[in-house]
């Protein structure tokens, strides 16, 4: 499944990854301008017209090697744009006249996917594209018609795409390049032998292009296998977390008390848009009913609800009309909610990476954020653990917390 929930899930511990090993960024050429990278007058039209000025430090390294035809990794820290560099390389790439498809985009959760599509599609408004969304929990008679019909851009989660690539309604033939977003996650353990078997259905020369805020070194050694000399961008771990999102801990001594914690910082919640995280489906459904009993208005979301509930919790946060978000690591990665200040570590996550993606969901593109950890007396080590790691600090929340949002 596309979202297999954590308690289903065994995440790498704390503390396993070996890392005396270095694997460095072997490009550095920056484009500092749409204008300067050669896009196509209709693309670079969709570029503008959908408020961006100017590349990201991601954009500008990671789309020319792209168009160039090389393969690419690309990490960069969470909210710098990396969406949009695939996108525009994507549609840079398509030959609009052929009516096949010849970008395939894997992603690991369906809400992702569906956020990538928008995106492609809004970027190439001015292009005459078909973009489409080939993820689970849908009618697959209609995913069926609509590839049979031929679309451009295929961006689906793995289940899903390969079904379809099966019934040979998804044909490989014309695949160019192909993505995988939140690629250290689609090639751990949970998705990597789906990841291999859509491979094998691509062309032999197709060109691949991974993209995350982060790359553990075991993943980085997994990418050999089927990407011989890829270009590589990768940030440093005392870079990631990003100067914007302030960091800090509560320490509730014990579980009993994070929730009276929490129901004491509602307030704060709403100042804009919070997304609250838990372990665990089971928590995320208690922990929503015990803040409902209490008469606070909060949302939730995780991978066992229908798609059809799970789309419109998904609207309703999107669009403001809900502001508190209960959730777990289904939502950790990918989701670009720019009102979205403040994150609440309920529990703390269960690898280092999902720490990394959780906090990023604030402070897109350089928007300040803030991330709460609750902390209990078990989980202190974990936290410096992370601290550790990440050469970065987490302090004890201060009274002000409002006054940072
Ligand atoms: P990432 O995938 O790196 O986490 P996204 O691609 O989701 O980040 O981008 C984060 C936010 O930044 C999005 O809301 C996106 O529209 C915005 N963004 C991306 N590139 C630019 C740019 N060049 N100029 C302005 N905003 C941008």
């Amino acid at each position: 499944m596309a979202d297999s929930a954590p308690e289903q899930r065994e995440d790498a511990p704390h503390g396993a990854a070996p890392d005396d090993e270095v694997i460095e960024t072997n490009w550095d050429e920056a484009v500092e301008s749409f204008d300067a990278m050669e896009l196509r007058e209709e693309l670079l039209r969709g570029i503008y017209a959908y408020g961006f000025e100017k590349p990201s430090a991601i954009q500008q390294r990671a789309i020319k090697p792209i168009l160039m035809g090389k393969d690419v990794i690309a990490q960069a820290q969470s909210g710098t744009g990396k969406t949009a560099t695939f996108a525009i390389s994507i549609l840079q790439k398509i030959d609009v006249g052929l009516q096949e498809c010849q970008a395939l985009v894997l992603a690991p959760t369906r809400e992702l996917a569906q956020q990538i599509v928008k995106v492609v599609r809004a970027i190439g408004d001015y292009m005459n594209i078909q973009v489409h969304a080939c993820v689970g929990g849908t009618a697959v008679r209609d995913d069926i018609r609509t590839l049979q019909n031929g679309v451009h851009v295929v961006v689906g989660t793995p289940g899903r795409v390969y079904d379809m690539i099966n019934r040979r309604a998804l044909r490989m033939a014309s695949v160019k390049l192909f993505t995988l977003d939140e690629a250290d996650e689609m090639l751990s353990r949970g998705f990597k032998d789906q990841i291999y078997d859509v491979f094998q259905f691509l062309p032999e020369k197709v060109q691949v292009a991974l993209f995350s805020a982060t790359m553990p070194l075991e993943v980085l050694d997994v990418t050999n296998r089927f990407m011989p000399s890829p270009v590589r961008i990768l940030v440093k771990r005392d870079e990631l977390t990003l100067e914007g999102i302030k960091q800090f801990y509560i320490a509730v001594d014990k579980e009993e008390w994070k929730f009276d914690t929490l129901c004491d910082l509602y307030e704060t919640l709403t100042i804009t848009q919070a997304i609250i995280y838990c372990n665990t489906r089971r928590r995320v459904d208690w922990l929503t009913e015990k803040m409902q009993s209490r008469d606070f208005t909060v949302s939730s979301m995780h991978g066992e609800m229908g798609q059809g509930e799970r789309d419109v919790i998904m609207r309703e946060f999107r669009s403001g009309s809900s502001r508190v978000l209960i959730t777990t690591d289904l939502l950790a990665r990918g989701i670009d909610v720019q009102q979205v200040s403040l994150v609440i570590n309920y529990d703390l996550p269960t690898n280092r990476e999902n720490y990394i993606h959780r906090i990023g969901r604030s402070g897109r593109f350089g928007r300040k954020g803030v991330a709460i950890n609750f902390i209990t007396a078990g989980d202190v080590r974990y936290l410096r653990d992370i601290e550790e790691f990440y050469h970065t600090q987490v302090e004890e929340m201060p009274m002000n917390v409002k006054d940072l949002i």
